[in-house]
């Protein structure tokens, strides 16, 4: 599939901007600033948002503050005044017959010749002064044409006032009205041939609207409603080329052979485990043993809350494939995280008679040439270890199976590596980030999913609070009073150190970023002298930053001073309380990962939110596309999104609330998801849609699994498109 086949056919949607009325060699280049080369890409380039200047309100009925056009008449010539450098002034009055209006344009003297006097202009802009005397500063102005039945509106009519106005992510030196006059040549230019990828089936049965439509809409709405069957149709479209492509990608892999195991009989594995599997871990375990068996490489996710029990699974997964007589091979991102994956998969597998071997970087360099020999020997069964296992040292005598765990800390490089030193061996990926399921299916791609959303009967209940600064010595005395009674504890901050706080944010009155290293020297030297109190922070030469957290696994410090990098599973069972400075700083589900740091042995457990007082998030000034028609999704207070993390303790509902709070884009960060980007889709609240075009795909691959029929042809081209653009990401 995609650029080596035969070469796409080309179409006159593909042709530079350049030859599009208005786009000279300057603009063009702005344009490309923009990824804007194709007249396809002019077309699909669509409004972040939109402003609403349908309503043509009388000078008489103003409204101090709103924006808002007016149909006037210039009543006197437009003065022009120079009062200083730098400063001119168009002074004018507009007309109708409710009222006047005064109007001064800043610094843009040609308007003095631009209005005439006794013509009827529409002026668009927001009302100051007072209501006896409205002011308008600076209005987008145009001639009135009279937009009524006999004259009515055109797409190409270039008219900025009266309608609803396409706003565009801009670059320095194009305008919105540059912008939107080459959309609209554009449009004008390729409306017979707008590429209708959609299948005819397909756009009866969702009642979705024709690309042609769409895309007039999408840009120049005559209404709201108009803009929404368009942005329907044009989310369905995005969302549905995505998962068909995605399908098409998994179906590839599939035809791709590997080993086949057989499959074991795994009571005899859960006999020596000390407690009853869950339903979630033994349908993971037949769902993964199955793929295994399958002649086909396994590619699969393991998605579960933290503490959910993975390691279970994983180490089933091992025990079949030593059964075979092969070799398993388990990454973990630091030496703390694999020297305790190290420590629990081999007291499951070591009675079993597995070998467990472990790898890090700081092993001498005898203990790596053992393990180097004994590994090709095929003396070792599993080998635990950091991405030392993918050293050029490292050779498997026979590696049948791949694991990592907390994927996103690897890159899809790292795995490769890993995964080039066995003949395609079976691929095992571990996620502690819950996702929702609908949308893990897509983030992941070609990968197979099993969730495991049941957790261990017993489990703790960590209690959790939300307090302000008032708090403060409350909970100091809590601490004291925990560790007292043999806990221990984190305390985590959003900053690593002084200079990076954002220059605005760094100090709030009271509740002030607090700066990892300086909080340490606090609580150390000031409030908890006589305690141990470590640091670990993000910026600390690795050497130190195991040092530190291996202190406070094995007790040699009750409390650990850290910033994030505690978030990736850590366990130590005898921390019970969780302190998070400044939580509205975090993500929910960052913040449920830090929470589960905590509660995971016998005692119970609490975790703090410091919540920094009166703090909302700003709401967006435009209406935006992601929230038309929704409710606006950044009105959230900072106290009601901690109420989130109170009210449950499921990663996965915290997921989807964080989600839907914050939006895909702040959801993901600047993790790489792998994802193509999206132009109008948006992965959070275009669920419902995401699940229809999921149907959709499903169907029509089942009636054309090559999409090889005429109708589709389209598709096809466009699923090209997508992989060409995106080869790095989807390969
Ligand atoms: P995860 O890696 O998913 O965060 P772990 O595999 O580390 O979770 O398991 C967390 C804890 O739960 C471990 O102490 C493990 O022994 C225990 N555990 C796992 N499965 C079960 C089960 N079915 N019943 C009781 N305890 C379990
Ligand atoms: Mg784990």
């Amino acid at each position: 599939m995609g650029s080596n086949n035969a070469p796409m056919s080309k179409d006159s949607l593909d042709i530079g901007i350049r030859y599009i009325k208005g786009v000279g060699e300057a603009r063009e280049k702005l344009m490309i600033k923009l990824g804007i080369h194709t007249l396809r890409d002019l077309v699909g380039y669509f409004p972040r948002a939109y402003e609403d200047r349908t309503v043509i309100k009388n000078i008489g009925s103003l409204i101090i503050g709103e924006s808002v056009c007016v149909r006037a008449m210039v009543a006197d010539t437009p003065r022009l005044s120079h009062i200083r450098k730098g400063l001119d002034l168009v002074k004018l009055r507009a007309v109708d017959e409710h009222g006047s209006l005064e109007i001064t344009f800043f610094n843009q003297p040609f308007v003095k010749d631009a209005l005439k006097q006794g013509e009827t202009y529409i002026f668009y802009g927001k009302v100051s002064g007072s209501l006896l005397r409205p002011e308008m500063s600076n209005p987008v102005f145009e001639k009135d044409r009279g937009t009524t039945q006999d004259n009515p509106r055109h797409l190409t009519d270039p008219t900025y006032t009266g309608r609803i106005i396409p706003i565009y992510p801009l670059t320095a030196g194009l305008s919105q009205k540059m912008l939107m006059n080459a959309v609209r040549s554009g449009l004008d230019k390729c409306a017979d041939e707008l590429p209708d990828v959609l299948p005819d089936s397909i756009v009866t049965q969702y009642k979705l609207c024709r690309a042609r439509y769409a895309y007039a809409n999408i840009h120049f709405p005559a209404d709201m409603k108009e803009l929404d069957i368009a942005r329907r149709r044009l989310i369905f479209e995005e969302l549905f080329v995505l998962v068909t492509a995605m399908k098409l990608l998994r179906e590839k892999r599939v035809d791709k052979t590997g080993r086949s195991l057989a499959i074991p009989d795994f009571d005899i594995f859960y006999a020596v485990f000390p407690f009853e599997p869950t339903g979630a871990q033994k349908r993971a375990i037949t769902e993964a043993s199955q793929d295994m068996a399958s002649g086909r490489p396994m590619n699969r996710l393991i998605q579960g809350d933290v503490g959910s029990g993975k390691t279970l699974i994983a180490a089933a997964c091992c025990w079949m494939t030593w059964r075979s007589g092969s070799q398993s091979a388990f990454m973990a991102p630091t030496e703390i995280l694999a020297k305790q994956h190290y420590n629990s998969l081999s007291a499951l597998l070591e009675p079993l008679g597995m070998r467990v071997g472990l790898l890090t970087g700081s092993m001498t360099v005898k203990g790596k040439r053992e393990t180097y020999e004994r590994l090709s020997l095929g003396e070792i069964d599993l080998i635990v270890g950091t991405h030392a296992l993918i050293s050029e040292s490292v050779s498997f005598n026979d590696l049948a199976l791949v694991i990592t765990d907390e994927q996103h800390r690897f890159g899809v490089n790292q795995r490769s590596l890993l995964t080039e030193k066995g003949d395609s061996p079976h691929v095992l990926v571990m996620s502690a980030t819950p996702i929702p399921r609908t949308l893990a299916l897509i983030i992941y791609g070609d990968l197979d999913v099993s969730i495991v959303d049941e957790m261990p009967p017993g489990r703790q209940v960590i209690q959790t609070h939300i307090v302000t600064e008032n708090h403060r010595k409350r909970v100091y005395g809590f601490i004291r009073k925990l560790v007292g009674e043999g806990r221990q504890v984190y305390v985590i901050c959003p900053m690593v150190e002084e200079e990076d706080t954002l220059e605005s944010d760094a100090r709030q009155g009271d509740g002030t970023l607090k700066s990892v290293k300086d909080y340490h020297e606090i609580l150390s030297k000031e409030v908890f002298p006589d305690l141990r109190v470590e640091l670990v922070h993000g910026k600390m030469p690795s050497k130190k930053k195991d040092a530190a957290m291996s202190a406070f696994a094995n007790g040699e410090a009750d409390i650990l001073v850290a910033t994030t990098v505690v978030e990736v599973g850590v366990d130590v069972p005898n921390a019970a309380l969780i302190i998070i400075e400044n939580a509205d700083r975090f993500g929910l589900s960052q913040l449920h990962q830090l929470r589960g740091r905590v509660g995971r042995g016998e005692f119970e457990s609490h975790c703090i939110l410091f919540q920094t007082e009166g703090k909302t998030d700003e709401p967006s000034p435009c209406l935006s596309t992601g929230q038309m028609n929704r409710p606006p999704v950044l009105l959230t207070t900072a106290s009601e999104r901690l109420n989130v993390m109170k009210s449950t303790n499921d990663g996965f509902k915290i997921a989807e609330e964080d989600l839907r709070l914050r939006g895909p884009g702040d959801f993901f960060g600047s993790r790489q998801h792998g994802l193509p980007e999206m132009h109008i889709a948006n992965f959070a609240t275009d669920m419902f849609v995401l699940n229809q075009a999921q149907n959709a795909a499903e169907n029509l691959l089942r009636e054309d699994p090559e999409l090889s029929s005429p109708g589709n042809k389209k598709l096809l081209e466009q699923i090209e498109r997508l992989f060409e653009i995106n080869a790095d990401k989807m390969n």
